[in-house]
């Protein structure tokens, strides 16, 4: 079910579970700031999540309260994440649905990259 990004910051979500260790992951990365992690349902070849350590709804939410160290270190992990997966060279797409239309489900900001077949055009 697609969440509404406007509710308060919901501490039992499963990616507050995982970042406290309660539940596993299949981790690729992890920083002071953020943790990227295999998606449990693959959308593509290579499809990783990126979640910062803070309790953020949402890209909104976050650029709102995070400081500039959080932010900063969030959007740098994310970019560690695709050049040592390899990604680069031929190419990924990042997604980050935020609330009600764009479908998100999990009520802790994540992004989302896609690697390891042409992804074709963006969807609107
Ligand atoms: P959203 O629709 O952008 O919120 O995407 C949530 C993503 O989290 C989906 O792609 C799910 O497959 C993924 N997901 C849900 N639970 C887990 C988990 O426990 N581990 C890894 N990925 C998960």
């Amino acid at each position: 079910m697609p969440i509404d990004a406007t509710s308060p910051y919901d501490d039992q979500n499963i990616f507050a579970k995982i970042l406290r260790g309660e539940i596993p992951c299949r981790r690729v990365y992890e920083d002071d700031f953020a943790l990227a992690f295999h998606d449990i349902n693959p959308q593509a070849p290579h499809h990783l999540l990126v979640i910062p350590k803070g309790a953020y709804v949402s890209w909104d939410d976050f650029s709102a309260k995070a400081s500039d160290a959080e932010i900063a270190g969030f959007v740098r992990a994310v970019g560690i994440v695709a050049r040592d997966a390899g990604f680069v060279a031929p190419g990924y797409r990042l997604l980050a649905n935020t609330g009600l239309d764009a479908h998100q489900e999990v009520p802790h900001l994540h992004v989302h990259v896609f690697a390891g077949r042409p992804l074709g055009p963006m969807l609107a």
